[in-house]
């Protein structure tokens, strides 16, 4: 931060405002968002269709900060995990998966969480800040441009560090940029069920798509792993999505951390099913990412047991995917590589 305005985090109404004083011709506002928003330019330097003495004071009063590449592994299944610092000091992580010419980007929206939940190392770490919107519309730019080859296409989940609905203030103006660049049917904002927040989200003139953290068929055990359910129980947030505004095709989806001996029954998939009957939905199976450090007494299931889950689910018309955590040969899931990085 050096006084300068920083680019990043605005949509092209904004930059175009905001550089208004500064340029000769009406249409330079639109080169210049389209520089920074549709082709993620990162200096005004590049920005070759501008005089050069216009990059030159677009240079003294604005910035394009991004968050720093603190470090980036590699897994074997080709994802990449990030860790990305902001100049206050503080680290977050983001992660980049590829499939083919489709890229999934996973952003974070707090560096932390105060939800706590007990299987979850980012909530074991505890609260960290709010991400401001260019901090996380950084993390977009930063993994795009590192991206080897073209991707067709990109999807954002907002599935990394922190509680985006504990943070809806920074997380709206992201969302408003981000999607100039990748539709909002392919950004999906994760929630442990913030009622507050899914409400917000419902109230939206155009939203993404809204998936949400399960984890347990019932209110007793929901409330064991996720304490937020004690604020926000189950059969309220049940009732908040069957409310939920659903564009034509759009299904919410459940998140569900298989975690073994513990919810992870044939009887329990009867009881998620039943839970959600009525509701457009699919359903994420995640078994869970071990962590000795930070919750050692919990184990994940056997391979057979998560597939016995899964079809149990299958049998009463859902669809399920399971999805193994990607890039944990590097402890790249979930929280796990800031944990082995000491922060400045
Ligand atoms: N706070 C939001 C989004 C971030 S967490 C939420 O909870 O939905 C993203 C997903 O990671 C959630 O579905 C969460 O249940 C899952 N998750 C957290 N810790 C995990 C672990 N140890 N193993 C597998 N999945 C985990
Ligand atoms: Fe926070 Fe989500 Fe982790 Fe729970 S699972 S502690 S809400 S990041």
């Amino acid at each position: 931060m050096d006084g300068r305005t920083n680019l990043v985090g605005r949509n092209s109404v904004e930059i175009t405002e905001l550089i208004a004083p500064h340029v000769d011709r009406d249409f330079r506002g639109r080169q210049v968002a389209q520089w920074i928003v549709d082709r993620n330019a990162s200096s005004f330097g590049v920005m070759t269709n501008l005089p050069l003495a216009l990059r030159r004071d677009l240079d003294t009063h604005f910035s394009l900060e991004e968050p720093e590449v603190l470090q980036v592994v590699e897994s074997s299944d080709g994802s990449c995990k990030y860790l990305l610092g902001f100049s206050d000091g503080v680290g977050i992580e983001s992660v980049s998966m590829r499939e083919g010419a489709k890229a999934t980007f996973c952003l974070s929206s707090q560096a932390g969480c105060a939800v706590g939940c007990t299987f979850c190392v980012t909530g074991a770490v505890g609260a960290g800040r709010n991400l401001r919107p260019e901090e996380i519309v950084g993390q977009y730019r930063v993994m795009l441009r590192r991206l080897d080859t073209e991707v067709e296409r990109v999807n954002i989940v907002f599935m990394g560090m922190g509680e985006p609905l504990l943070n809806t203030g920074n997380l709206g103006p992201a969302l408003t940029v981000l999607s100039e660049r990748v539709s909002l049917k392919r950004i999906t904002v994760s929630t442990a069920g913030v009622l507050p927040g899914v409400r917000w989200l419902a109230g939206l003139e155009k939203r993404p798509k809204l998936a949400v953290s399960l984890n347990a068929p019932d209110q007793e055990r929901r409330t064991k792993i996720m304490p937020i359910a004690r604020r926000y129980p189950l059969v309220d947030l049940m009732k908040a999505l069957r409310e939920f505004p659903l564009e034509r095709g759009r299904r919410i989806t459940f998140e569900y951390v298989l975690i073994d001996g513990f919810n992870d029954a044939e009887k329990d998939a009867r009881l998620t099913a039943r839970l959600i009957r009525g509701i457009p939905a699919k359903v994420n199976v995640i078994p869970l990412n071990e962590d000795r450090e930070h919750f050692p007494d919990l184990r994940r299931p056997a391979a057979a047991v998560v597939d016995r889950f899964a079809a149990g689910l299958r049998d009463a018309g859902l669809t399920v995917t399971v999805r193994w955590s990607k890039g944990e040969d590097v402890a790249a899931a979930c929280g796990q590589l800031r944990q082995r990085q000491p922060i400045r």
